[in-house]
Parts: structure tokens; sequence; C-alpha cells
């Protein structure tokens, strides 16, 4: 059975000091599981840091962008490869990459691609906006965003990969989390299967059955259990709830419990 990947997206918040904080409060909260997978991500000036404080059995680290050549003349980047030492995972096509900072399907291509080049686990976020979904394209969306990003790995490379299903509409600010619109289990799992369906139809049954598939968007300790049971949800990209240590032990506490029931 697949570990369940449970990643927090501190986004751009929290300097050094409180960083540290947060991850010595996680971890009085967070048990040990081996099925749980739980993945801490900070800013690029924090990954240093955190890397010498974590408890390596209980979180790893992502990053939640890079550049995507591996050295040069690109001031201010930061590389996959100056990265690989010291995160597991990176966020990729985050939604405020696509739209706010103008990361286009090629971008993307090419950071997914320089990601596994360098070692790195993509977490690749797909997802369609208010008025895509509103004109009916979500599918189509999707399928674009998953095809394009994809296409330069290898059948052996795709098994790694994580892809976060992260509509745009449902994201929150940071801190209205628990008041937003999420969508139906009925339209997340319809997304997972299209997505599982795109991987299938360009690697096989195999590797979109191993790929794993979280969804992101406002989630919280109180709708995290619901949204992990979604048929083909694999865990959860959490934003503004996991920067409330109550928030997200409570959504590891849901995945534990979710896991032992599971074991019967
Ligand atoms: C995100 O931005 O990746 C995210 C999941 O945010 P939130 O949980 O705050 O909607």
């Amino acid at each position: 059975m697949k570990r369940t990947l449970i990643v927090a997206n501190w986004k751009m918040h929290l300097n050094t000091s409180q960083a540290s904080l947060l991850l010595h409060r996680l971890h009085e909260r967070i048990k040990i599981h081996r099925d749980i997978e739980i993945v801490l991500s900070p800013s690029m000036l924090v990954l240093q840091p955190l890397s010498l404080q974590i408890d390596r059995r209980k979180f790893r680290l992502a990053a939640q962008n890079a550049f995507h050549k591996d050295e040069g003349a690109y001031t201010g980047e930061v590389s996959f490869t100056m990265l690989q030492d010291l995160v597991h995972y990176v966020i990729v096509g985050h939604s405020d990459r696509r739209y706010k900072f103008g990361e286009g399907l090629d971008t993307v291509r090419d950071k997914v691609a320089a990601a596994v080049r360098n070692g790195i686990v993509p977490i690749l976020c797909v997802g369609e906006t208010k008025n895509e979904r509103l004109q009916g394209e979500t599918m189509q969306v999707l399928h674009d965003q998953v095809v394009s990003a994809v296409s330069n790995l290898t059948s052996r490379e795709i098994h790694d990969i994580v892809i976060a299903y992260e509509p745009v509409w449902a994201l929150s600010s940071g801190t209205d989390y628990l008041h937003h619109e999420i969508p139906k289990p009925g339209d997340i799992a319809k997304a997972v299967v299209a997505i599982r369906n795109d991987i299938s139809e360009l690697y096989g049954k195999k590797a979109s059955e191993s790929v794993r598939v979280l969804y992101g968007g406002s989630s919280s300790a109180s709708t995290a259990r619901g949204l992990m049971e979604v048929e083909g949800i694999d865990g959860l990209l959490v934003g503004g709830a996991s920067l409330n240590y109550h928030e997200f032990s409570g959504i590891v506490d849901g995945a534990y419990r979710m896991r032992r029931a599971e074991e019967g």
C-alpha cells in the first residue's frame, strides 16, 4: 500500500526562528508512523537551518520552487542541483507560480524534468480556475497541464512523481481556509480519475496506479479525513492550515486514524 503523504506548504510565511518554533511544536505533537509521510515546505531561506533541526524519521523537506537550469548566469535563482542534498520533494506548477509569476506549461515541464534529473521528487500542482470551471473546461485544463508537465519523463521516472489536484478557486488566502468553498467529493474523485487516465494513456496502468495523487485547497483538521477518504486520493497538500500547529497536527491525526481503520 502507498504511504499517505501530507505536505505543508508554508508559502512566503515564517522567518527562521518562527519556522524553527513551528517545527518544534509539530515535533512534540506528531508521532512516527510508517505509513504516513509528512513533508514541510518552508521558504528557501529556511530550508538549510530546518534541515539541521529536523527529525528525519518524522519529517521530510520540500522546496517551494527552483530554477530548471542546473547552474549559470541566472541572478537570483536557486537550482534543483543546489537543493539535491537538502530536500526530497519540490512543489512545481503551483497556481501562485502559474498565475502570479507567469509560469507557463513549458516552464512547468522543464522544472519537472529538472527535479527528476536531480533526484528530487516533483509535487506537480494542477487545477482549474473558477472561470475555467464555470466554462466546463476543468477536464481539458487538467489534461493539458498533466500531459505537458510529464512529457519529458521516461516510463521509469513517472512512477515516483506526485500530482496534487488543487482547484485554484478552492485555495484559501491563507487565513480563511475554515470558511472557504471546497469541491464536492465526487468532483475531486472525477478529477483524480481524469489525472490517472492521462498517466495511464501515456505510461500504462501500472504507472497511473503508482503515482500518488493529493488534494489541495482549504483543507483543515475538520475536513481532512473526508478529503482523504475520496477514492484515489493519497494525501493532502495543505496551505493556510499548515501554519497552525493545532490544525496541522489535527490533519496528521486524521490520517493516522484513517490508516488504523484501514488496517482493521
Ligand atoms: C496551497 O496553496 O497549496 C494550498 C493548499 O492552500 P490552502 O490550503 O490554504 O488553500
